[in-house]
């Protein structure tokens, strides 16, 4: 007994001093201590030899011996392999995951082809609320009380006495940046605007506008001209031709309607202007004095013109889309068409 006591001792002190610097060293260990022929299993035999009254306390023995030499295997292991570089799978050297790129939506491709050529006039983006008050989207604007644009077959009403509503047009954000006093005032307004329309191919209840505004002292309807034939010539090709039309609207005097030459005619006559040779694309005008005098500016000191487009018609004829109700239907078919990054 006391040999056996001895061995196990003396197999305790190699086993603690054992040491690994590779896998194939742990293993060798495993094999000679805890294999099917290993030490372990050996002293384990001894078992058999020690008289019965003996055997419950060597059974403690022999087990805790065991489980000495499992937990020093475990250790050699763990460590071994985490010295080794290769057991990793990564490989650095495979090309990466590639990340879908979106498109952009056709409206703001449009929208930043337009901001972008204002933006090279001098003119600075100017956002506002969709949900407006009458006063910013009408009253200011000098449309007067029984203006059919204030009924409710015309505009959304959010609530009534005092009014709110979904804004008609951009040029709310037009009466709130000259209500900020500070002049001159060169502006472009991007935005989603509401009325109330029946939904079909070629009309929805809710489009895009690009409204601009210009304001300074001796700002002049040449001015005006000038800046909108840019703009054509730089959206639509510098053979573009133009053309003013007198209009009405009540926030500028004198108005104007322009158009711009058919660029899938050239002017010759064709279904989509309707053989009229001509497009129209926006209005515009020079600043009513009344709408100045509401928002506080001095109107025989200033003048400005401003202008209005929307935005759904234009990327119609751009793109040879023939639904209106293609742009919100967020068909990820119709949608993936568009690649520009712009
Ligand atoms: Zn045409």
């Amino acid at each position: 007994m006391e040999e056996l006591l001895k061995q196990i001792q003396d197999h305790k002190t190699e086993i603690e001093s054992f040491t690994a610097t590779d896998e194939k060293a742990a293993e060798e260990f495993r094999i000679k201590w805890l294999g099917t022929k290993g030490l372990v299993k050996t002293i384990m035999g001894e078992m058999k030899n020690v008289p019965n009254e003996k055997k419950k306390e060597f059974g403690q023995i022999l087990n805790e011996f065991k489980q000495f030499a499992e937990a020093k295997y475990e250790e050699l292991r763990s460590s071994t392999s985490n010295l080794k570089p290769q057991t990793s799978n990564l490989d650095l050297t495979l090309p990466g995951d590639s990340i879908p790129v979106g498109t952009r939506h056709p409206i703001s491709l449009m929208t930043n082809r337009i901001i972008s050529i204002f933006q090279r006039l001098g003119f600075a983006v100017a956002e506002g609320p969709e949900i407006e008050d009458d006063w910013h989207n009408f009253t200011a604007l000098n449309l007067p009380q029984h203006h059919p644009a204030r009924d409710m077959q015309d505009t959304f009403y959010v609530q009534q006495n005092p009014d709110w509503l979904l804004r008609t047009h951009t040029s709310n954000i037009q009466i709130r940046e000259m209500q900020k006093g500070k002049l001159p005032i060169r502006i472009i307004c991007p935005g989603r605007v509401y009325r109330n329309e029946t939904v079909s191919a070629r009309s929805h209840c809710f489009f895009h506008q690009v409204e601009g505004l210009y304001i300074d002292e001796n700002v002049s309807f040449a001015d005006l001209k000038q800046t909108l034939y840019f703009f054509a010539k730089e959206m639509y090709g510098s053979d573009v031709k133009i053309r003013f039309r007198p209009s009405y609207f009540p926030f500028t005097e004198p108005s104007a309607e322009m158009d711009i030459s058919c660029m899938l005619c050239k002017g010759a006559g064709c279904n989509v202007c309707k053989k009229t040779g001509w497009l129209e694309i926006l209005g515009s005008g020079m600043v009513h004095p009344n709408v100045l005098s509401n928002c506080g500016i001095d109107p025989n000191k200033y003048t400005g013109f401003a202008f209005g487009m929307g935005i759904e018609r234009p990327a119609l004829l751009k793109y040879g889309i023939n639904d209106i109700r293609l742009f919100s239907e967020n068909d990820i078919r119709f949608l993936k068409q568009f690649t520009s990054a712009v």
